[in-house]
């Protein structure tokens, strides 16, 4: 049993180096013997088993069974090309499908976590799936352990085991326990850490002793069937849209059907037609289409530093009206430089530090033996304040290396963003220094005593006021201050609750983070598409409102709030105020709560940053959790819909401006298809009504729906990004598809092809009186081709098709072309004519076809001009 052995012991058996890790070779071979340190997900779907999800569904069997009743009647070529059809649109489908499903699946890979290992001697963040056994690695707060672990040092770390044990009360976790006996519950294996749980304080290293399935969390496979719903808001409402089309559908051809044999036509014929009515009226294609757009969109927004990891995410984040950013690193550039330093009661300037004076060589000692960081030789790996403060060592000559092999550190209380503090105990001597390194309020409320010219004083409240006076004028400039106290202590073995208290206060640094070039320009864009950037910040107020004002997000201090102004208030009241401010600082992590739950409750879309362990609550309530891809911790990136890979706001306003893009170009494709179908109703409703002869067999229905108009929707899902989509406010989460002008667009359009294709059916009829078949043709091909040309009309509401770039959407004018010669093809082709049971077009015709089908486009382009007369109107008036 690896929890009742001692880590020397394991360190032989699995022929290891605790200090210096397995050797880069050894790993490698231990991954080709072993296999990748992965759970097996659940088995994939056959291609046959995908292949009948295509066709298990209700109109497929309609399909069929006209297919069937067909060829009974001696039809072959009709129930031949309704098989042709359904094979080719599930073969359609099941291509469209697994390439969406492989793009979610690369994002998946994108977001999983990494873990930190010992090879070789040297630190690397590697892949979780290549750890071996015998791998020495290192665990941080906020990482998913990644394999099971034998612990071998742990510095108060905490593990939260609720996937195993169900209790979310992290556990403590000790290397030196060796538990006795043999079977012990996992919950009770102090000095093991297993897969899949998570750590959430301090640190600690270990062995891999299990990996993948082997590990304990392999063994309880069953976990991982829980599969999300990826199901978009969008996606929902089609579904239920596509019911009442299809319960609309069957009633409508039932009467049209009721109405011909009154009328005494042929049954077979109108028993075919009422069927593939039905068909024509359900936009089949739709939901495939929905999905692929969907998936090609978040795959662009991934290339963009934007990862997805839920779906419905990409259309709440077109909704965002407001986005909470922290500072540090998403709206600043995250390196910090020391400029000034405070002790003996005077800020100087960096330049002027000076080790040989005691306190300032202290306020040097303090604050790079209490940091995690290291710079060496331009090497830096660590928190970029912590990097600041070890350069200022390196600068003087006192180097972090050094001090720590004289002063060995023997004990830390981790940084966290709630207590805003950071300690460490450092042998001097005989004796041992805490050093206590923060923020400055916090520093001065655990201090009771300064350290100025070699002398130990009471720190009064004076002096308290003074020093605070001194920080604000740093913070006033944009700096981030850090502070630090101290106090001596005669031996080690102490309370961690004794550190943080009566220390003796040193001094402060003042360090610069820049603002982030771009994110000036992503917040003036933001402003004109309605949206308002909110900064969260646990810095400084005065630091916070200086940058704040830089970017342009506040103009005025009284429009900053602090975590402990809030305090004040309470839920409601905080609710009432809480759109008067724009930067809130000193926050903690229960604070974003607060404020994300008081923005929604009037009801904004509010999407909130975050990095930190105690992050995913806030992540959780926002509509759009964002978590740091570099400096975030596998917690937040665990509870966020979106991953930032480049930590940059500048990506979220860009992020949004894709969901909106996916979202317009998903209703384009939706109306397209939709108008499309009404408009077949329409011509062969009227068609039947007016006791006219059929105008259109089931099989051209049945192509034009599923093959000729699945090009052009895909294409407008595709459709290049409209540079105006960021001139609009948000858009209403609860607005219907059909809001505005585009359910009465739906009804126009559909009018229009219906008339044009009737339209050239009774042309034909008036110029080949005595070929039906003819005039069929000329039906066909105007129904199709219309609607391959009006999909151009489609690409933009109010803009014309030249102010659009007409050939910009190369896609869409690939797929007129390809739609165009697959029509001229079929009716040209003798096979496949008689197969279609259509002509072959003379050049008039094709003239006259051409003309007739640019009918719905030209009008559809003159309704826009005066659609822009009247937006203008109301926007100067
Ligand atoms: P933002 O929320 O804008 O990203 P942040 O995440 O850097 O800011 P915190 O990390 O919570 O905010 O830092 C809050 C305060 O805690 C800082 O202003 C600083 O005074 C102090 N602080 C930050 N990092 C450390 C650290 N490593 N050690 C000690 N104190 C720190």
């Amino acid at each position: 049993m690896w929890f009742n052995e001692e880590a020397k012991e394991i360190e032989k058996k699995l022929s290891t180096n605790i200090i210096n890790g397995l050797s880069k070779e050894e790993a490698e071979k231990r991954l080709l013997e072993n296999g990748p340190n992965k759970l097996k997900g659940k088995k994939k779907k056959s291609m046959f088993m995908l292949l009948f999800e295509q066709i298990n569904d209700p109109m497929i069997y309609i399909l069929l069974v006209a297919a069937i009743i067909s060829a009974i009647l001696g039809e072959v070529s009709d129930a031949l090309i309704i098989l042709l059809v359904i094979i080719i649109n599930a073969v359609i489908g099941v291509v469209q499908e697994s390439k969406a499903e492989k793009a979610l699946e690369a994002l998946k890979n994108l977001s999983t976590p990494k873990a930190v290992v010992k090879r070789d001697g040297e630190i690397f963040e590697i892949d979780s799936s290549d750890l071996v056994i015998g791998d020495i690695v290192v665990i941080d707060a906020g990482r998913y352990i990644p394999a099971d672990i034998r612990l071998v040092e742990a510095a108060n770390l905490k593990i939260e085991e609720s996937a195993f044990t169900g209790e979310s009360v992290p556990v403590e976790k000790h290397a030196n326990i060796i538990n006795e006996g043999d079977s012990l519950h996992v919950a009770e294996q102090a000095n093991m850490a297993f897969m899949s749980t998570l750590s959430t304080y301090g640190r600690g290293i270990g062995i891999v002793i299990a990996t993948g399935m082997d590990t304990q969390i392999g063994k309880i496979a069953k976990m991982l069937d829980t599969e999300e719903d990826n199901t978009t808001p969008l996606q929902k409402k089609l579904a239920k849209l596509g019911k009442t089309l299809g319960f609309l559908a069957v009633g409508i051809s039932i009467l049209m059907f009721i109405v011909s044999m009154f009328q005494g036509r042929d049954f077979l014929t109108m028993f075919m037609t009422s069927i593939s009515l039905a068909v024509a009226a359900i936009p089949e294609g739709l939901p495939a289409i929905v999905a692929i757009v969907l998936a090609l969109g978040v795959q662009r927004m991934a290339k963009q530093n934007a990862i997805i990891r839920k779906l419905p995410s990409v259309e709440t984040l077109g909704s965002v009206n407001i986005i909470c950013s922290d500072k540090t690193g998403t709206l600043t550039i995250n390196k910090m430089t020391v400029k000034k330093y405070f002790v003996n009661n005077k800020i100087k300037s960096l330049e002027e530090i000076d080790k040989e004076n005691p306190e300032s060589k202290l306020l040097i000692e303090g604050m790079v033996l209490c940091s995690d960081a290291t710079s060496k030789e331009g090497v830096q790996t660590g928190d970029p304040t912590e990097i600041a403060l070890v350069d200022v060592g390196n600068k003087v000559g006192i180097f972090k290396d050094d001090l720590l092999e004289e002063h060995k550190r023997v004990n830390e209380i981790p940084f966290d963003s709630d207590r805003k503090l950071m300690t460490t105990v450092n042998k001097y001597g005989n004796k041992f220094n805490v050093f206590t390194k923060g923020a400055i309020d916090n520093i001065l409320k655990i201090s009771n005593k300064i350290l100025i010219n070699r002398e130990i004083k009471e720190l009064s409240q004076e002096e308290k006021d003074k020093i605070l006076k001194a920080s604000d004028s740093l913070s006033d400039e944009a700096l981030r201050v850090i502070a630090l106290g101290y106090k001596i202590i005669d031996s080690e073995n102490v309370t961690i609750d004794s550190l943080e208290k009566d220390l003796i206060f040193i001094g402060f640094m003042g360090m610069i983070d820049p603002p982030r070039e771009e994110v000036k320009a992503s917040i003036e864009i933001s402003k004109k598409a309605g949206i308002r950037t909110v900064m969260i910040t646990g810095d400084h107020k005065n630091t916070a409102i200086a940058i704040a004002k830089e970017l342009g997000i506040a103009n005025d201090i009284s429009q900053a709030m602090s975590g402990a102004e809030i305090d004040t208030y309470n839920d409601e009241d905080f609710t009432k105020i809480v759109n008067n401010y724009r930067v809130f600082a000193r926050v903690s992590p229960e604070h974003k709560v607060k404020i994300v739950k008081a923005f929604k409750a009037h009801g904004n879309i509010v999407s909130m940053t975050g990095d930190g362990v105690n992050d995913a609550p806030s992540l959780q309530a926002a509509d759009i959790g964002v978590a740091m891809g570099i400096t975030g911790t596998d917690v937040a990136k665990g509870a966020a819909d979106m991953i930032l890979t480049d930590d940059n706001f500048t990506t979220i306003v860009n992020a949004v401006e894709e969901g909106r893009n996916i979202f317009t170009n998903i209703k384009k494709s939706i109306l397209f298809l939709l108008s499309c179908n009404l408009g077949e109703i329409v011509a062969l409703f009227v068609a039947i009504l007016f006791n006219l002869d059929t105008p259109l067999l089931p099989i051209h229905l049945l192509w034009v729906n599923l093959i000729t108009d699945s090009f052009p929707a895909l294409s407008l899902g595709v459709d290049p990004g409209d540079k105006g989509v960021m001139n609009k406010a948000p858009r209403n989460p609860n607005e219907s598809l059909f809001a505005g002008r585009s359910g009465l667009m739906v009804v126009i359009n559909g009018l229009l092809i219906g008339a044009t294709t009737l339209f050239a059916f009774l042309y034909s009829e008036h110029l080949y009186p005595e070929s039906l078949r003819h005039a069929q043709t000329m039906a066909f091909v105007v129904l199709s081709v219309s609607q391959l040309f009006f999909s151009l009309s489609m690409r933009n509401e109010t803009r014309s098709i030249i102010q659009v770039g007409l050939l910009k959407n190369t896609w869409l004018i690939g797929a007129i072309v390809f739609g165009i010669a697959l029509q001229y093809s079929i009716i040209t082709i003798p096979f496949t004519a008689k197969l279609f049971k259509v002509y072959s077009l003379t050049i008039k015709d094709w003239l006259i076809v051409i003309l007739i089908s640019l009918i719905p486009l030209i009008i559809n382009e003159i309704l826009k001009i005066f659609y822009r007369i009247s937006e203008e109107k109301t926007t100067s008036s």
